[in-house]
This record gives C-alpha cells, sequence and structure tokens, in this order.
C-alpha cells in the first residue's frame, strides 16, 4: 500500500468521543519507549506525525489519525512507565480495556515489543490479556538494527515458545527498525489485505 495522505484528527480520553467508526481501525501500543511513535512516523512517512510519549502524569490519550481517508490509524498510550502512580496505572488499565472492549470498528492491534529484551512480564501480561479479550492483534518486534539478527530470532523464538504455553495459535509477527525502514512494505501490505477482506 502507498500511503497517499495522513493527518492527525484527534485526542480524546473516552472512547465516545472518537471519530465515528465507519472506517477500519488500527491501533498501536507497547510499552514507553518501545518505539512506537518512530514506528508511525516510518509506516506514514510523516516525521513528526506521532509525538514521542508524553512524560510521566500527563493526561493518556487516544489519538486517531486518517490514513488515505480510507483506515484509522491509532496511537493507544503506553504502558510500563516505573514512576507512574496507581492511579495513573488503574486510568490507563480502564481506558483501554474500554477501548477494546467497545470500539467496534476495531480491526487490529498492533501490540509492539522491543526486540532486545527476552520476553517481559509485563509484555507477555498485556499479550496474553489481548488474548483473553479476543481482540485480533499482532506482535510487531522493534529496533532490530541495534542487534544481530540471531539476537532477533533469540527473542522472538522465546516469545514463541512462552505464548505456547497458554495458546494453540500464535498470532503474526513483523520485525522492524524504524532507522531502517524494515517491516514497513510488510505491515502496510498486511493492512491492505485486511481492508480488503
Ligand atoms: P515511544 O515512546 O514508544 O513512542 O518510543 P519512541 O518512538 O519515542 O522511541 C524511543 C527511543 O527509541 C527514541 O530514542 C528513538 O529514537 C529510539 N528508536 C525507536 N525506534 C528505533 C529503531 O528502530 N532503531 C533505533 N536504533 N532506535 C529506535
Amino acid at each position: 500500500m502507498n500511503i497517499k495522505e495522513a493527518k492527525f484528527l484527534m485526542s480524546n480520553t473516552r472512547v465516545e468521543d472518537c471519530p465515528a467508526p465507519d472506517k477500519p481501525e488500527y491501533a498501536f501500543i507497547g510499552r514507553s519507549n518501545v518505539g512506537k511513535s518512530s514506528l508511525i512516523n516510518m509506516l506514514t512517512h510523516q516525521k513528526g506525525l506521532a509525538k514521542t510519549s508524553a512524560a510521566p502524569g500527563k493526561t493518556q490519550l487516544i489519538n486517531h489519525f486518517l490514513i488515505n481517508d480510507s483506515w484509522y490509524l491509532v496511537d493507544l498510550p503506553g504502558y510500563g512507565y516505573a514512576q507512574v502512580s496507581k492511579k495513573s496505572r488503574e486510568d490507563w488499565r480502564k481506558m483501554i480495556n474500554y477501548y477494546f472492549q467497545k470500539r467496534e470498528n476495531l480491526t487490529c492491534v498492533f501490540a509492539l515489543i522491543d526486540a532486545r529484551h527476552e520476553p517481559l512480564k509485563q509484555d507477555l501480561d498485556f499479550i496474553n490479556h489481548l488474548g483473553t479479550l479476543g481482540v485480533p492483534f499482532v506482535l510487531v518486534f522493534t529496533k532490530l538494527d541495534k542487534q544481530s539478527a540471531a539476537k532477533t530470532d533469540s527473542t522472538i523464538a522465546a516469545y514463541q515458545r512462552k505464548l505456547r504455553e497458554t495458546w494453540d495459535e500464535l498470532p503474526q509477527m513483523f520485525r522492524t527498525s524504524a532507522e531502517l525502514k524494515t517491516g514497513r512494505d510488510e505491515i502496510l501490505n498486511f493492512i491492505e489485505e485486511v481492508n480488503a477482506q
């Protein structure tokens, strides 16, 4: 898919205020600093489209972008800030769960994982939670350029082993580097194919 136009639409705290659910929607989420803004900017070819995550304590927002006038890209607030208050964490959990359950046009969640780390409990818990909710999702391993291909293979294999403990079917997995633009065609083609179904 060619991205001809990517524009920011709005930021919301409430799912009810989000744009009319009249187009397929793809949401991006992951631990803070995983490379989510960089990936969104790489996919859309727009450097400043997604802003680096807000500082801890700032309002957590659901950010909608309209792509090619035909689908929504959503930048969801990340998880895993070390110094976040219990209340902020709870607010995040409620908002995200509500979004996953109520957003009727949500087509697929891209769960981002830093390829440099062995499976982290926080990431595994989040992935398992998506599975439990029955939300369609794929995994996106980020920052490939920071290490050897062998190390990335080993991280991905470790995730596969962990997820097989709970699930019969494994999600699709993408390898990306915002730095090298790796994985861009694969993700955009995936979205194009799902949109065509
Ligand atoms: P976010 O908090 O998930 O939105 O993460 P950012 O996109 O702001 O990225 C966090 C940090 O990782 C920044 O310093 C980025 O420059 C860096 N980063 C993100 N993606 C990549 C990548 O693919 N390769 C490299 N080398 N650095 C990356």
